[in-house]
């Protein structure tokens, strides 16, 4: 069972930064609730956010494989050229690391 989130804070009530409800700390879990110093999700929000959300989670691009970033580039309109990844306005997508989007072709190649 997991920890009640009032065992892990201070305040009775969290805000999800998302959804912008209030939870009370005493009757929440850390299953209901994700804090973005766990790095798991970017900012603090619920876990029905975190589910539906995809803005909620921390980006990463090590850590997604092609497919994932080509649905990452598609849902935000986006485009690929030349195996890197660009915002319609002809910016680099940059993950929450700084780091640029690259497409990796020998992983395609398997594809
Ligand atoms: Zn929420």
């Amino acid at each position: 069972m997991s920890s009640y989130i009032s065992e892990i804070v201070e305040e009775d009530v969290i805000t999800c930064e998302c959804c912008k409800k209030n939870f009370l700390t005493n009757e929440i879990t850390l299953d209901d609730f994700n804090f973005a110093w766990d790095n798991y999700t970017t900012i603090d929000c619920c876990s029905d956010c975190a589910s539906s959300n995809m803005e909620c989670y921390a980006i990463d691009f090590d850590k997604m494989n092609n497919s994932q970033k080509l649905s990452f580039v598609a849902e935000r309109n986006g485009y690929v050229e030349d195996g890197i990844g660009y915002l319609d306005d002809g910016n680099e997508f940059r993950d929450d690391n700084g780091q640029a989007l690259f497409i990796d072709n020998e992983e395609n190649e398997d594809v």
